[in-house]
């Protein structure tokens, strides 16, 4: 599932070919992905300029000049291509979604599983639609997210420290393998309560997050499964994962040491949480 550096990439990666352009030909290949495409989708995109470009947790949201933004949200499996002129007249398998610009520049969202979301509301009503009205702070909004706020917050919270960042609604856009890498290089296991962390530790914490997240960026995302760059290139923040994914590996950070027997994996509420049990107490 692309996260939040993938979908940052992904929308830098659209910036030069949708800001400012009009938009002269979209196409909708199908009902629905994970839910139905909006009936108006088409009529309020067509002859419309995109203003700006934005991301908003795992959501790119594009500023369309009728007041409307358009929001895409790529699933588990959906992928962004951009192709340049001359376009083939053929669809890709599974492109469910394209738009063409003024320039004859084909962005199309390529969704084999479809659990992605192509939807539309009013720019001005954005804190009350429904898909971001319950997201919490932006992790990249700042270099350090609020140590002493976060602390506060996290003191009401008995529930494992992993869920509580997992949950979207306090920081937004975090997935399992951010929380994961975020929570390694912090010291923290992954099943301390939120409310038994120390302010030292929530501050180290919202030190690394921005960080890991920047890191991901630079690197251009982690490429997972189907995820691929939209200019075809892979990221290549997989190399630098310390924990994700790495059952049985050496610790990169206590290799060797008494007590250290490599990474774990353990499940979380469903999900896979890769730890070192040494180093995370
Ligand atoms: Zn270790």
């Amino acid at each position: 599932m692309p996260e939040l550096p993938e979908v940052e990439t992904i929308m830098q990666g659209l910036i030069p070919v949708l800001e400012g352009r009009r938009l002269e030909h979209i196409s909708v290949n199908r009902p629905d992905l994970r839910q139905p495409f909006p009936p108006a989708l088409k009529v309020s995109l067509y002859n419309h300029k995109v203003l700006k470009l934005r991301r908003r947790a795992k959501y790119i949201l594009a500023d369309i000049d009728n007041g409307l933004t358009l929001l895409i949200h790529l699933g588990m499996s959906g992928r962004v291509f951009i192709d340049y002129p001359p376009l083939a007249k053929t669809l890709r398998k599974h492109e469910h979604f394209s738009m063409v610009t003024d320039q004859n520049v084909k962005i199309a969202l390529i969704d084999p599983r479809r659990f992605g979301i192509v939807s539309l509301f009013r720019t001005k009503k954005e804190k009350e639609f429904p898909l971001l009205r319950h997201l919490g702070m932006e992790p990249l909004a700042a270099d350090i997210l609020p140590s002493q706020e976060l602390y506060e917050i996290f003191k009401q919270k008995r529930s494992p420290i992993k869920s509580v960042l997992l949950a979207q609604k306090l920081i937004a856009g975090l997935g399992n393998i951010y929380v994961c890498e975020a929570l390694f290089r912090a010291a923290i296991n992954p099943e301390r309560p939120a409310i038994s962390l120390s302010l030292p530790e929530v501050s180290s914490l919202c030190e690394v997050i921005p960080a890991i997240l920047r890191e991901a960026i630079n690197a251009g995302g982690s490429t997972l499964r189907d995820y691929v760059r939209t200019d075809g290139q892979k990221g290549a923040f997989q190399d630098l994962h310390q924990v994700y994914g790495k059952e049985g590996k050496p610790c990169p950070i206590c290799p060797g040491m008494p007590g250290c027997a490599g990474i774990k994996r353990i499940m979380q509420a469903g999900r896979s949480s890769f730890y070192c049990p040494k180093r995370q107490q």
